[in-house]
């Protein structure tokens, strides 16, 4: 990390429980280039490593260890794996001075509303939120942690998936509890924030009726949720007090109504970890088709387990769209981002088909079109031009507004990014 710089660098990292995520970005003079990202998998087992550059390179891939390091101490966790992978980018950096760590961090509460610059007493504050979301924030702190020790100097910046929509009226974030259970912290928070933080801004230039009206933005990745965007601000989200509920997802339920949950308990004796094993492992698309909680593999699949997950997975889209709509007093735009809704025609012609009756007219070259343009990154308007509400496909990008927060936190970033 020494030498002549020849411009600042960032590093976004994103952290879970089996992989660990990483983008780093060119911030020569504030502005924003992808230089390479990828991922370290498989912990406590075999590890996988990927890595693709912007520029062409060819990709890294790498079974059984990391690039270059030997393969007999297998990382358990995330933090672990940074040492390996944290060696490989600074080999990446090729004069470039890195000025900060992004992170993503799952749970912000209710009091971080926003990015901050993470110290001692951030952390320990961000340790306390473990409990709201026990699967992934000890992961995403993880690395944190190590980097605080290791690395006393480097800026480092939490981005939380929660923070954007705490935008949200009040009588969005209820449960009907008892109140006080909301006052200590028992509401909807929702999730996937960073993503439709980019999404706006992406809309705010290429779509700007969609982001000065009423959007309902669906993420449908294997996570999958919508919220509902009102002059580009959360009013409404699918996702309440945990990620699992909502839509359904990959692996995982969405809204089940909690009666089912006592029943396992009490009726089959079900224990917390099994119940919670099932309600976020083994349910959702996977347990609905017997086949996969891929999406692609779904699609390809003969099976009428396959086909049933579909139609159940765009039947509660439409439906959670139309609840959305009512929170916003209407709906001017329908906006498909990640995994799925960035790739899938199929299901974005049949989540559209539901929605006809509302005056949602579909494209269908354009949205078969769309998967053409996908490489470019451009949102694709997929609504016909006499469509009373308009629909888009706009690919997201989280890392990237996680990296902009890392950058406008250290003031280092000018007003333009590209990307
Ligand atoms: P994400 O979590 O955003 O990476 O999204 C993962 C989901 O996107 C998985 O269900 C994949 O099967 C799905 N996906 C990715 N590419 C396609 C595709 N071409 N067609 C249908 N689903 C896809």
């Amino acid at each position: 990390m020494t030498g002549t710089s020849r411009g600042d660098a960032v590093l976004v990292l994103n952290a879970g429980s089996s992989s660990l995520k990483f983008t780093l970005f060119d911030a020569d003079h504030g502005t924003l280039r992808e230089c390479v990202r990828g991922q370290v998998e498989g912990f406590g087992a075999t590890l996988r490593f990927k890595a693709r550059f912007a520029d062409g390179r060819p990709e890294v891939s790498v079974d059984g260890g990391l690039p270059g390091a030997s393969s007999d101490r297998v990382p358990h966790h995330a933090s672990e794996a940074l040492d390996g992978l944290w060696r490989w980018v600074e080999a990446q950096l090729q004069g470039r001075r890195l000025v900060g760590v992004g992170h993503r961090v799952v749970h912000g509460g209710t009091a971080f509303s926003a990015p901050v610059r993470v110290d001692r007493p951030t952390l320990a504050a961000l340790q306390q939120l473990v409990s709201l979301a026990p699967l992934h924030q000890p992961h995403n702190l993880g690395p944190i942690e190590r980097l605080l020790t290791e690395q006393p100097a480097l800026p480092q910046v939490a981005c939380f998936d929660t923070a954007f929509h705490r935008t949200q009226p009040v009588v969005a974030e209820l449960f009907a509890l008892p109140r006080q259970f909301y006052d200590e912290g028992i509401r909807r928070y929702g999730f996937h924030g960073l993503s439709y933080e980019f999404v706006a801004t992406r809309l705010r230039d290429c779509a700007p009726q969609a982001f000065a009206g009423r959007t309902v933005v669906a993420h449908l990745g294997n996570g999958v949720s919508m919220c509902a965007l009102h002059a580009g601000r959360s009013v409404a989200s699918t996702m309440g007090f945990t990620a699992l509920d909502g839509c359904p997802m990959g692996t995982r339920t969405g809204s089940l109504d909690p009666g089912v949950v006592l029943h396992l308990a009490r009726e089959r004796g079900m224990s917390l970890d099994a119940i919670e094993d099932l309600l976020y492992k083994r349910s959702g698309l996977l347990g609905l088709s017997g086949v996969s909680h891929d999406m692609r593999a779904l699609e390809s699949s003969e099976a009428p387990g396959a086909a049933l997950a579909i139609e159940y997975f765009v039947y509660r889209l439409a439906r959670e769209v139309g609840s959305l709509a009512v929170a916003m007093g209407g709906l001017d735009a329908l906006v498909f981002t990640a995994g799925i809704g960035e790739n899938s025609p199929r299901i974005r012609a049949a989540v559209c088909e539901r929605l006809a009756w509302l005056g949602l007219t579909l494209d269908a070259n354009a949205n078969a079109g769309a998967q053409v343009a996908a490489g470019s990154g451009a949102a694709v308007r997929i609504s016909a031009s006499d469509s009373r509400l308009e629909a888009w496909r706009v690919p997201t990008d989280e890392e990237l507004v996680i990296a902009r927060h890392t950058l406008d936190l250290l003031g280092r970033s000018s007003p333009k990014h590209s990307g």
